[in-house]
């Protein structure tokens, strides 16, 4: 038995850090600060790398905190968006699965500076497999190409459900705590310096608000470090187009933030 003063053996030492752990998720934290492993760790090392290690260093330039109890373990150490396609497979996770033709997963630059989120596909984008595909996504990109002078391909735009719920309806809480991991891992890989939150739905999803959207548009929020704006969906301006100059302003703030030239006059999308 090893005194207070002798070091722990490796299966003792394992296992306080087990019920250390389970003592940190009973009072209610999440994660741990990333970088400790980094300032922490002096011994030039021999073994390798642990699991929790692996998860830090594999998002070191992003996350500000290393997820202990992941939904999905191993998630965090997909390193890219390929990496993160292929974790996510087949997915039969939630009951949205029997339902689709294909998992709507993003699409665009994997190092944009920018980043759209949007609800759950809908029917255009589940027969193509990628978001703002219908006429809600020709206005998106209206907005992107029109208004912004970028190319669709130049951002990253994808959904916070990645299959389309039936007839449309809203998604569900628990289709939404099966899907979100993925959209937070993508947010990680991507680390945009901006996300455009487009619609209600998803800014509720992101930022775990109530607020209404009529409330937040247009003021910018932060997620885990990264400038977030939300704004109108686009199904919502193809219905009430007289708001469609409330959506430019709110981007012209994002082109502002990311230092974007703002055409004077017009640039508007129609
Ligand atoms: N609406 C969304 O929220 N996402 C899509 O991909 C298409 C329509």
């Amino acid at each position: 038995m090893s005194s207070p003063s002798s070091p722990l053996d490796r299966p003792t030492l394992i296992a306080t850090l087990r019920d250390y752990v389970e003592q940190l998720r009973e009072e209610g934290m999440e994660g741990l600060p990333a970088g400790v492993q980094s300032t922490q760790v002096a011994q030039p090392r021999t073994s390798a790398p642990t699991a929790i290690e692996t998860a830090a260093s594999a998002s070191a330039s992003s996350p500000r905190s290393v997820e202990l109890f992941s939904k999905y373990p191993g998630l965090e150490a997909t390193s890219t968006l390929e990496n993160l396609r292929e974790f996510i497979g087949e997915c039969a996770r939630c009951k949205l699965a029997p339902f689709r033709k294909n998992l709507v997963f993003g699409v665009g630059n994997p190092d944009a500076q920018l980043m759209f989120v949007g609800e759950a596909p809908g029917a255009d984008e589940d027969a193509r497999g990628e978001p703002f595909v219908g006429r809600a996504g020709q206005l998106l990109t209206d907005i992107i190409e029109r208004g912004m002078g970028l190319r669709r391909s130049d951002v990253y735009i994808c959904n916070v459900i990645k299959c389309r719920p039936p007839d449309n309806r809203n998604p569900e809480p628990d289709e939404v705590a099966s899907c979100e991991p993925f959209l937070f891992r993508q947010i990680e890989t991507v680390r945009p310096r901006a996300i455009v939150g487009l619609g209600t739905f998803a800014v509720q999803a992101v930022l775990k608000v109530k607020t209404p959207i009529s409330k937040m548009r247009g003021q910018w929020q932060d997620f885990r470090g990264i400038r977030f704006m939300p704004t109108f969906h686009p199904a919502y301006l193809l219905r009430n187009p007289g708001d469609k100059r409330l959506v430019w302003a709110d981007i012209q703030e994002v082109m502002r933030f990311l230092e974007m030239p703002i055409p004077r006059r017009g640039g508007s999308p129609s």
